[in-house]
């Protein structure tokens, strides 16, 4: 079999003026980036989003990731060039970028996989149009700024043992979680203790996502909250006059990147905040130049319904033009059988009981959705060692409790592998039935958004709050921030705060840990548990296993 790089390598790209011309872009509204990637280019977006078209939204997310593999991404392609190409109407895909982080860790590329790809898939997943290395240069470029400033006098008394800004590389390296910088002579700075989270976590990563514009992307950095002085007076990077150069290194980062499927869809990949750490969504202004462009547009909110479908609920899209139509859920039934299995030993051997138990996960993921108020279907992703017995008993257990599904192999057969799937997904979407019921609302304090996020979501019985997490919410409320949105730091792979309790845990507390204001992206996040804003690398990371040939072909990265 194939491995998916394979396949993208053998794939023809379409120049990329003639994806463009598909959603009616000329040249001069592009910036190309060699010939099959480019960036639309600010003329063009303005004038896009002032148009008053707005296609249909669908939200794709889906049960709780396991080592069995959900194929996320590869169903919202897969499904975009369903609606695309066998449908023909005008679909677009709006996907988050990749982060070099997991890609040389553990879940290697993030590009789909099999027929339903985005590419040039080595581009997209390595180096791409270099948005991710601006992101870089800034959180670092921002930290040496504030770094000098207390070197060169601190007139505003900055406590160098209070700077809440950390150190950024899109890698992951455990050994950077905590260090000490300015150590040595009084010539090397003021030695204080410092970290680095991966750029994909980092504040402004965060920014970049929610920025409408220029104007607003320097706006928004000139809010974020560098740390304290010592009398306990908050500083704003707007204090120390850093907003304009940190904004010039992120402005051509904000222009949206545009390539294509394997079939040749177009799709919009930019930004790419995890969801379990951040808020999990790929960039505003994608998603809406989308909308603007076409009829149909697919989007993913990372993991399941607890992570990136809630923050895209309850979050995100109150920054879009427009709220979702309809979500899809993705469910495997190896993943389930893993769900009640823990384990990889046996997904390939027919097992119905572990399969009827494993399904308390998706029952939950898909009840969550459809709590949302938008219509919602769940899509099965076909694997080879799928039983009929299996599926038919899974797509039983979906219409036990109301809602539809459909079977695909978009994997194998690209967009012909679920033609009904995609007439489902368009019904639904023109349904109008949808009306967004957040979890939450507005004017709640912190607590009673966590609370209420934790109940309704994940199902917990109890939310406790550890002495910082107290103290921290204290200083929220002193701050008059306690009333902006919370983005939850929890693992993916349970609906607790325990990786290890998997199917649908009742009865269970979540533990918080921490709150930490991001002022500037306009959210407060939320620990949990033992989840860390710096990965670390597994014993045997995907690095292993990437190589490259003589002629610059790359191999490996799935
Ligand atoms: P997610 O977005 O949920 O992380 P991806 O779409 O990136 O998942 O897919 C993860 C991996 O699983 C990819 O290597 C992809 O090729 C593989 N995969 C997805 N669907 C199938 C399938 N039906 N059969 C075999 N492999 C699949």
């Amino acid at each position: 079999m194939k491995t998916d790089i394979q396949i993208a390598q053998e794939a023809h790209a379409l120049p990329i003026n003639e994806i463009a011309a598909k959603v009616g872009l000329s040249s001069t509204d592009i910036e190309p980036y060699g010939n099959d990637k480019a960036k639309i280019n600010w003329q063009a977006i303005k004038k896009t989003l002032a148009t008053k078209h707005l296609g249909k939204l669908v939200l794709v997310t889906s049960i709780s990731p396991t080592p069995a593999g959900e194929g996320k991404s590869t169903m919202t392609i897969g499904l975009a060039d369903a609606i695309n190409n066998q449908l023909h109407e005008k679909t677009m895909i709006a996907l988050r970028e990749p982060s070099m982080g997991p890609v040389f860790g553990l879940k290697g590329g993030a590009t789909g996989g099999g027929q339903a790809q985005v590419i040039p898939m080595e581009d997209i997943n390595l180096h791409f149009t270099g948005d991710m290395h601006a992101l870089t240069a800034a959180i670092d470029t921002l930290a040496a700024l504030v770094d000098n400033y207390i070197y060169q006098g601190n007139a505003i008394g900055l406590d160098p043992d209070r700077i809440l800004l950390k150190r950024g590389i899109d890698v992951n390296d455990r050994s950077l979680r905590n260090i000490t910088v300015g150590h040595g002579s009084k010539f090397n700075g003021v030695e204080h203790k410092s970290s680095f989270a991966i750029t994909v976590a980092n504040e402004l990563m965060a920014i970049l996502c929610l920025a409408t514009d220029i104007d607003d992307l320097k706006k928004r950095i000139g809010l974020m909250l560098v740390g304290y002085t010592k009398e306990d007076k908050p500083v704003y990077v707007s204090d120390l006059g850093f907003e304009g150069a940190i904004a010039a290194l992120l402005a051509n980062a904000l222009k949206p990147n545009l390539v294509q499927t394997i079939e040749h869809t177009p799709a919009l990949v930019h930004g790419g905040p995890f969801a379990n750490i951040a808020h999990g969504a790929n960039t505003v202004i994608a998603t809406n130049l989308a909308l603007h462009l076409s009829d149909y547009v697919l989007t993913e909110a990372g993991f399941g319904s607890d992570l990136g479908g809630q923050k895209f609920m309850d979050f995100v899209s109150g920054h879009l033009d427009k709220k979702p139509d309809a979500s899809v859920v993705v469910a495997t039934v190896r993943a389930l059988k893993y769900q009640a299995e823990g384990t990889t030993d046996s997904l390939s051997t027919e097992n119905l009981s572990a399969l009827r138990s494993g399904f308390a996960n998706l029952k939950r993921h898909m009840n969550n959705m459809r709590n949302y108020g938008i219509p919602v279907i769940v899509l099965i992703n076909h694997f080879a060692t799928d039983s009929e017995n299996e599926i038919s008993l899974l797509q039983q257990l979906i219409k036990d409790e109301g809602i539809d599904s459909v079977v695909v192999d978009y994997h194998e057969q690209g967009s012909k592998g679920g033609v009904e799937a995609a007439k489902a997904i368009v019904k639904l979407a023109n349904s109008g039935l949808g009306k967004l019921i957040p979890t939450y609302q507005k004017n709640d304090d912190v607590k009673t958004k966590i609370e209420k996020i934790a109940q309704k979501i994940y199902h917990a019985s109890k939310v406790e709050y550890s002495e910082k997490a107290k103290k921290d919410i204290h200083e929220l409320e002193k701050m008059g921030k306690d009333k902006l949105p919370v983005i939850i730091a929890k693992t993916q792979y349970s609906f607790t705060d325990n990786q290890k309790l998997l199917g649908a845990p009742t009865d269970f507390t979540l533990h918080v840990k921490g709150a930490s204001l991001k002022n500037g992206a306009g959210f407060i996040v939320i620990t949990t548990g033992h989840v860390l804003d710096m990965p670390g690398l597994p014993k045997h990371p995907a690095a292993l296993d990437i190589d490259v040939d003589n002629n610059g072909k790359i191999s490996g990265l799935f």
